[in-house]
């Protein structure tokens, strides 16, 4: 209803006027995040299927906001996307998680970094990519980049670009939440991905039975086979969809089930232990 007087446009939507005056708020407080040091990354472990060891551990973002508190990635990451934040944003990810990776961690364990449209598209990336790992020291062999099918969706010959001058120097890409998104099956022949990501919504469909599920992780599996790349069930959450992941013989496995995303800290601490055993 339309309150007496005032300014009709915002008496007629009042939600719509307080999300987008959050969404200022909260944009004027993730420009100065990363200068206040509100940002720190989790790590998420990921197994080999079979042997249950950790081959991986995938960076997360997190932002621990002074004004705003724990603030979720799937609120801040799109509104830094939309505001192009997400670029020194994602060199901050990057310097850091190669650091930690190089500094702390066994030579066999690799890291996962997420990487926005905007931050690949940017002129420089491959060049941010060749800072962090001479900063940190990180043999590029340990640095796997994760991109989502939304790469493709606009300027996909310079996001190819940029990701084969990534495997040139010797990183391997992944493609993310597999079969969510526009689906790229073309680009399936054009990059030689190391890794497919079967998205979580799958696995779950699996675990409850649904044809359909198990029908498309079969598929994804084989065709990973035959194109000589390998496939990460994400988010497993339970000993039911572990078993299901390992029937459909997916190779690697992410999920509350095997580890949460953790603190660095907490990663040094597993690798300490594990070294003592
Ligand atoms: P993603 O890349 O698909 O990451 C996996 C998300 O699933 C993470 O959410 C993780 O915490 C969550 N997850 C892991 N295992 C399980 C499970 O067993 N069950 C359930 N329900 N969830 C699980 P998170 O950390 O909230 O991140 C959300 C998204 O934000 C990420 O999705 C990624 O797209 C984006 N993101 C996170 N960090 C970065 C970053 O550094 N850069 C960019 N560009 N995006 C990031
Ligand atoms: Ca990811
Ligand atoms: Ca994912
Ligand atoms: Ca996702």
């Amino acid at each position: 209803a339309k309150d007496a007087g005032g300014n009709e446009h915002c008496d007629y939507e009042p939600s719509l006027h307080a999300n987008a005056e959050e969404k200022r708020q909260l944009e004027f407080s993730l420009r100065k995040a990363l200068e206040r040091g509100e940002m720190l990354l989790h790590y998420q472990p990921v197994v080999d299927a079979k042997t249950e060891k950790v081959v991986s551990f995938e960076a997360l973002v997190r932002w621990n906001s002074s004004e705003h508190g724990f603030v979720s990635p799937g609120k801040f990451i799109p509104l830094a996307e939309d505001t192009r934040l997400i670029v020194p944003i994602g060199t901050w990810v990057m310097q850091e998680a190669c650091k930690e990776a190089a500094g702390n961690w066994p030579s066999h364990v690799k890291v996962n970094i997420n990487v926005s449209p905007e931050q690949l598209l940017e002129p420089d990336f491959a060049a941010t990519v060749v800072q962090a790992l001479s900063h940190s020291g990180l043999d590029p062999k340990r640095l796997e980049i994760e991109v989502t099918e939304s790469i493709f969706l606009r300027d996909a010959s310079v996001a190819r670009k940029a990701l084969e001058q990534c495997m040139a120097l010797g990183c391997s890409v992944a493609l993310d939440d597999f079969g969510t998104g526009y689906s790229s099956l073309g680009y399936l022949r054009k990059l030689k991905f190391s890794t497919i990501k079967v998205d979580r919504s799958f696995v779950q469909g699996a675990a409850q039975q649904s044809r359909e599920s198990l029908a498309i992780i079969r598929a994804v599996v084989a065709m990973a086979e035959s194109l000589g790349m390998t496939t990460t069930a994400e988010g497993v959450e339970n000993e039911e969809e572990a078993e299901m992941i390992r029937s459909l013989r997916c190779n690697k496995i992410q999920g509350y089930h095997f580890g949460r995303p953790m603190p660095a800290t907490d990663v040094r601490m597993l690798f300490v232990r594990s070294n003592a055993e």
